[in-house]
């Protein structure tokens, strides 16, 4: 057992720390001036390859592994959630491509993205279909040559910022049986789509979520992902390696966190000490440490898992539920060391505590993961 990084990972890690350092530290307090620099970020992330980590070099990404993929949003995140979450949803778009797409299709859609050249967003949930997809009411009916997609999705995560769109759709055969499927959509494209602007959401303000209009969108048989014999459920393990991004996005956030606590404790001093010697502190400072190390070996276990093509479905949902509860944990004890200082709007500490309130509902809340691992376990998976 090692539990040493490769050297590549190591300097990758490096790279993105340097970089995530460079350009988010200047802006830390003041999230207002970095929404102005979000698109420059995201252009810079692209030519550092860092929009498509995991994605092999064939299809435009840097052809490196899952934890690689976990390490740079575990870094990104601690500087910035919000970029955090773009590349989050992004990276949702390239694994679904790379799970269900052609080659021809992932040359057309996924190379793009992969390359930072386009942003790619994940189109799944809608007013009726949260928590419970089966209850999707977007339609895609076969005409010719073509696919007719109608319905509405929300809360979509850089939605107003993407060119491409995979789309969860109902689809009904010759039979009458109903399947979900997912399609791929160039957004600018294809006529019939309105993109809404972006909604006012506490959380990721950096480009907020958006919703998908598709009013009778035309789109090209092609657009169809996955193979006929593919289930829904098949092209939905790309959900996943999201849960693994999530994960990494809390650690993140939560190092964040425990590193600002740690500063105030040793610099703020009451009744002639420093805080941090009081054992009340020291125990909140320990019991954040503990819980974040461990969520960081669950979140690098579930992404080696997947590199290592073995099976990590209830592994990916245990390190999005765990990392997210412990760093929401650590986000309230954070703001309960700074005391009023952390009261602040605009103060990182209150930003990382809604940062981190949102790993624990997107991608499946953590009630919906808790009930995934526990239907694992009785499977005995
Ligand atoms: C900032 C943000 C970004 C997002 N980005 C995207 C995106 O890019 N693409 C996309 O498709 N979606 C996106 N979403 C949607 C997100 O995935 C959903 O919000 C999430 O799946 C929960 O659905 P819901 O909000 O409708 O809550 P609901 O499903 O209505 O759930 C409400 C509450 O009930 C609980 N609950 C529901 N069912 C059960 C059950 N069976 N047992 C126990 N508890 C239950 C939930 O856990 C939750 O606490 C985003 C949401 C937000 C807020």
């Amino acid at each position: 057992m090692d539990f040493e990084l490769t050297t590549e990972q190591k300097s990758f890690q490096s790279t993105v720390r340097s970089f995530a350092e460079k350009e988010f530290r200047p802006y830390t307090q003041i999230l207002d001036r970095l929404e102005d620099r979000s698109e420059e970020i995201i252009r810079r992330l692209g030519e550092l390859k860092m929009m498509g980590i995991a994605v092999p070099e064939a299809y435009g990404g840097a052809g490196l592994d899952s934890v690689s993929h976990a390490l740079a949003l575990m870094e990104v995140s601690r500087w910035c959630g919000h970029i955090g979450a773009v590349m989050t949803a992004h990276s949702l778009y390239c694994f679904t491509m790379m799970t269900c797409g052609s080659h021809e299709q992932k040359i057309k859609y996924l190379l793009p993205c992969a390359s930072g050249e386009a942003i790619g967003c994940y189109a799944l949930s809608e007013a009726g279909a949260g928590s419970d997809i089966s209850k999707i009411r977007t339609t895609a009916v076969r005409q010719g040559h073509e696919w007719v997609i109608s319905g509405k999705k929300e809360f979509v995560t850089n939605g107003n910022i993407s060119s491409y769109c995979v789309v969860a759709a109902v689809v009904q055969d010759r039979e009458g049986e109903k399947e979900t499927r997912f399609f791929v959509l160039d957004l600018k494209a294809a006529p019939g789509i309105g993109i809404g602007s972006a909604d006012d959401q506490v959380d990721i303000p950096a480009f907020g979520t958006s919703e998908l209009v598709f009013e009778k969108a035309k789109v090209s048989e092609g657009a169809l992902l996955g193979k006929n014999n593919d289930g829904f459920g098949k092209t939905l393990s790309s959900l996943d390696m999201a849960r693994v991004g999530i994960a990494s996005q809390a650690v993140g956030i939560g190092r964040a966190v425990l590193e600002e606590s740690v500063r105030h404790a040793k610099t703020r001093e009451q009744f002639g000490k420093p805080i941090g010697s009081f054992q009340a502190i020291q125990w909140k400072l320990a019991d954040m440490a503990t819980e974040l190390d461990a969520a960081e070996l669950m979140t690098l276990k579930a992404a080696w898992l997947n590199d290592n093509q073995k099976p990590f479905h209830k592994e990916a949902a245990m390190a999005k539920m765990y990392a997210s509860d412990v760093t929401m944990r650590a986000s309230i004890e954070g703001v309960q060391i700074l005391g009023g200082h952390s009261y602040r709007v605009k103060h990182a500490m209150e930003r990382h505590i809604r940062d981190a309130k949102i790993c624990q509902i997107y991608a499946g809340t953590n009630e919906i993961m808790r009930l995934l691992i526990a239907e694992n376990l009785v499977k005995g998976n």
